[in-house]
């Protein structure tokens, strides 16, 4: 029996919060804290009635330390699951790290204003020592490790979908099918349909900010950086069909090269459709993904925040949306002195999604390795003192979990590779 205090209120939240409410038998208090207190009202009216679980709200500006803090000491959580955005990451640790309280998140941490010249000094040393141009990297929770072991907490990092279960796979294929893993390609395929011209399946920001930055890629000990969208393959994904994928930057490559021994290459793909990717396009040519402000009557606007203003709200996708993702990595490696080559992945249907927790499969693979990493934390499976990254852990309860919780895998011993 368990406290969890989850941080954030949106489309990730929605679902880790109410995969937490059906697993009440772990999760018996669940306090749901966020910018919007109304969004977390909501969420608990809805859900009372239908679980054991006693559930509570709170409002808080977790770009605060001492709100953070003082909503921790009042809460006396056992585990605080953070799922606001890349931004609170650093406040939401140092508050942990003062209270003495485990940290659970899904995406590593990102600068919201990437024109600070304090930030824009150390990043633009990392870029030069480390190869790679993305906002985001581990360095800034990796330094924390020290902190996290005096203090006897665990911090765990990424447990969303990619990262997260792509990160599992990878240690589950070392675990029982490899002595070496010598390639990893993880394909992010989304097959669903929303019906609008353009929209994103999660925050427009973030997600814009990924697809139209750099590519790269780790092969041979170094990072390769792209241009955008510059490597293009096709592939025909179980269930889905024939896609156009491209390759990107993400941040599981980083873990992943430094926790899978002697792994030579690791790439990222993820499918886009030629209307998502005009859009786009035309969207970055006239300026609307700039996120510095500029002057409009009058007035100081950043236009990457007031395209979100224009766009479909993600969340108001899941009624929509039809088909299916199929998101999974591809291993190649030596077992046994011969060579071989495997396949993991989950097939996920938008539609089952939302009839099950009112959201489409976006937000569903997210949250739900959300609610089991935290699950790993608070039963003891998955705690050490320090910060680690899901593939640092022993995958097996985690990848039980899965298929206990509506995210089954599947394994291929014979997939087409991707060239
Ligand atoms: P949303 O934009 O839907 O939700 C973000 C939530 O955080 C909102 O409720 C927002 O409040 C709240 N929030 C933002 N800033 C603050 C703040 N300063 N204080 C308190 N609350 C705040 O995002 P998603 O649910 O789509 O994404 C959540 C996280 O999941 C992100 O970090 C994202 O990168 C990550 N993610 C990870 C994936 C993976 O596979 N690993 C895949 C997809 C997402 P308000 O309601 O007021 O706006």
């Amino acid at each position: 029996m368990s406290k969890v205090l989850v941080i954030g209120c949106g489309g990730v939240a929605g679902v880790a919060i109410r995969k937490c409410a059906q697993n009440d038998e772990v999760f018996s208090e669940i306090c749901i804290a966020s910018r919007t207190l109304s969004k977390c009202e909501a969420v608990k009216a809805e859900l009372e009635g239908k679980t054991k679980a006693v559930i509570t709200t709170a409002k808080v500006d977790a770009d605060k330390v001492d709100e953070l803090i003082a909503l921790i000491k009042e809460v006396k959580p056992d585990v605080v699951l953070n799922l606001a955005l890349p931004y609170q990451d650093l406040t939401i640790m140092d508050a942990c790290l003062a209270t003495g309280v485990d940290y659970v998140d899904t995406a590593n941490y990102e600068a919201e204003d990437t024109e600070d010249p304090e930030w824009r000094e150390i990043y633009e040393k990392r870029c030069k020592e480390k190869g790679f141009t993305a906002y985001f990297d581990y360095s800034w929770q990796w330094a924390y490790q020290d902190r996290f072991k005096e203090a006897g907490i665990t911090a765990l990092l990424g447990t969303g979908f990619d990262p997260g279960v792509t990160s599992v796979f990878s240690a589950y294929a070392l675990k029982h099918y490899f002595d070496e893993i010598h390639t990893i390609d993880i394909l992010d395929c989304n097959g669903g349909d929303h019906g609008y011209p353009f929209a994103t399946n999660f925050n427009p920001e973030i997600n814009l900010r990924e697809v139209s930055a750099n590519g790269s890629y780790w092969e041979n000990g170094h990072w390769v950086e792209t241009k955008p969208m510059e490597i293009k393959r096709e592939y025909n994904f179980e269930q889905v069909g024939m896609k156009d994928m491209y390759l990107l930057h993400h941040e599981e490559i980083e873990s992943l090269a430094k926790n899978i021994p002697g792994v030579k290459r690791i790439r990222f793909f993820m499918t886009f459709g030629q209307s998502y990717l005009t859009h786009m396009k035309c969207l970055e040519n006239v300026g609307m993904l700039r996120t510095d402000p500029v002057m409009f009557n009058g007035q100081e606007i950043v236009p990457i925040q007031f395209l979100r203003t224009l766009l479909p709200d993600p969340a108001s996708l899941g009624p929509r949306t039809v088909g299916k993702t199929n998101i999974g990595c591809i291993f190649t490696g030596i077992k046994d002195g011969k060579e071989r080559s495997i396949k993991i992945y989950n097939v996920c249907d938008h539609q089952e999604c939302y009839k099950e927790v009112k959201s489409q499969a976006i937000s569903y693979t997210t949250g739900v390795p959300a609610m089991i990493g935290t699950m790993m934390v608070v039963k003891g499976l998955w705690k050490k003192p320090g910060v680690f990254n899901v593939e640092d852990f022993d995958p097996d309860p985690y990848m039980e979990a899965l298929n206990k919780w509506g995210l089954p895998w599947i394994v291929d011993e014979n997939p087409v590779l991707v060239d």
